[in-house]
């Protein structure tokens, strides 16, 4: 990645920055609308709950001129589908994926949502829609209770015991000696890869948007925490529309349809069994990427 900017962080970084200037507690939506870049249209509404249906109708974008990153993709997922995107590295899944909550805009074509183009919907309520999980968790000094209910400020004890407790960070909570209240960060409990992973998890659930955007780590954590922190995303994603950035051959057989995206755009979509039997780029990256993941099995 070296220098560039990712523009998945770009969400941790604008929320990174805020705890340590301000004592007390906006919303993380209004946090978000303070960025600068974008704007909200006069007249913009603030939607209500979506279902999720969303479609990138002829979408181009590129970050410098002259060098198209996506050129006129169409893409439509049905509210509740889970897609896999794949592809080799730099192709532009992240970027793909950073356009649904604006962190960029669309230079021709639109997305919409429930049929709702995103630049007719006010920016918080927009990325109010989306949950981002990815390998950098934001934490900051404070109790779990605090760190959880970020996710949805002002949420109840019961409401946040329960979000614990499906992203599987009941037990954690119970062994800390002061439970919910335990400190953490640096004058803290130090949380491992995993617990951050699910700390994240709970946010979401606890926030519970339509939408979800999973960043599939390439490495981090052990096999055996990897395995049980899928199974909580699994139950994160069930019900919502999820895009995953996949590295996983689980993840890809799961997935509705997986989706592989080249530099040329999209090369093929289908199941991993309908994509394996057309003999395509799928198969040509599944033997690169995946085939070795099989053999161990
Ligand atoms: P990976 O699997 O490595 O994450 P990817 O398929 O997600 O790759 P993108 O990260 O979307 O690919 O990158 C697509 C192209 O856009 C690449 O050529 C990349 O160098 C470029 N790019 C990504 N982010 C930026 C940025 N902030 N500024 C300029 N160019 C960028």
């Amino acid at each position: 990645v070296g220098v560039f900017y990712r523009p998945l962080d770009k969400i941790s970084q604008v929320i990174e920055t805020y705890p340590k200037g301000i004592a007390g507690f906006r919303s993380f939506l209004a946090l978000l609308a303070t960025e600068p870049d974008i704007l909200d249209r006069p007249g913009a509404i603030a939607v209500g709950k979506l279902r999720g249906d969303l479609r990138f109708e002829g979408v181009s974008f590129g970050y410098t001129p002259g060098r198209p990153v996506l050129k006129g993709l169409d893409l439509a997922v049905a509210a509740g589908q889970t897609i896999a995107l794949v592809g080799p590295s730099g192709a532009g899944k992240t970027t793909l994926c950073s356009l649904l909550p604006r962190f960029y805009d669309v230079q021709a074509g639109r997305i919409t949502i429930d049929g709702i183009d995103i630049r007719d919907m006010t920016q918080a309520s927009l990325r109010g829609q989306i949950g981002i999980v990815q390998q950098d968790v934001f934490l900051f000094a404070g109790t779990f209770r605090a760190n959880i209910a970020y996710g949805r400020l002002g949420a109840s004890e019961a409401d946040i015991l329960e979000a614990a407790r499906r992203a599987r960070l009941d037990a954690v909570i119970e062994a800390l000696p002061q439970g919910l209240d335990t400190l953490i960060g640096e004058r803290g409990v130090k949380l491992s890869g995993g617990q951050k992973q699910r700390l994240a998890i709970a946010r979401i659930f606890l926030r519970n948007p339509p939408i979800l955007i999973l960043d599939e780590a390439t490495s981090a954590l052990d096999s055996e925490t990897e395995r049980a922190i899928q199974h909580s995303l699994s139950e994160l994603a069930a019900g919502r529309t999820t895009l995953v950035i996949a590295h996983r051959l689980a993840t890809v057989r799961n997935a509705d349809r997986i989706i592989v995206v080249t530099t040329e755009g999209i090369a093929e979509q289908g199941s991993h069994h309908e994509l394996l039997a057309a003999g395509g780029a799928y198969g040509r990256l599944h033997a690169a990427q995946f085939a070795p993941e099989e053999a161990a099995v």
